[in-house]
């Protein structure tokens, strides 16, 4: 395993779908059917934190300036972190937010 920082195809570890890089620059570190993330960044994309746990969307918001953000939380540490979302990514945070109860 490849431990850089670079946008590289991955398997998600909750839906086993396999994630492909953004072709427009920006950094993709969930899945986009089931939205679930690892907990392997401190800052996007540099893969420095060694928790590895499972991170949850539990929850969504609209920033003015940022677009769309998803709340995840590791389910090993608790930690909570908002990420932007990528535009192919929307279906799935709409889906999640009814399903949490947000919409
Ligand atoms: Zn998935
Ligand atoms: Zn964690």
């Amino acid at each position: 395993m490849s431990r850089k920082p670079e946008n590289t195809v991955f398997v998600c570890a909750h839906c086993g779908a396999e994630v492909i890089p953004l072709t427009n620059g920006s950094y993709r570190n969930h899945c986009p059917i089931c939205l679930f993330s690892l907990h392997v960044d401190n800052q996007p994309g540099d893969r420095s934190n060694d928790c590895r746990g499972l991170m949850k969307p539990i929850g969504g918001r609209y920033h003015s300036k940022k677009g769309w953000q998803i709340i995840h939380r590791c389910q090993k540490c608790g930690m909570e972190k908002l990420n932007r979302i990528a535009p192919d990514d929307l279906d799935a945070v709409i889906n999640m937010m009814k399903s949490e109860g947000y919409l």
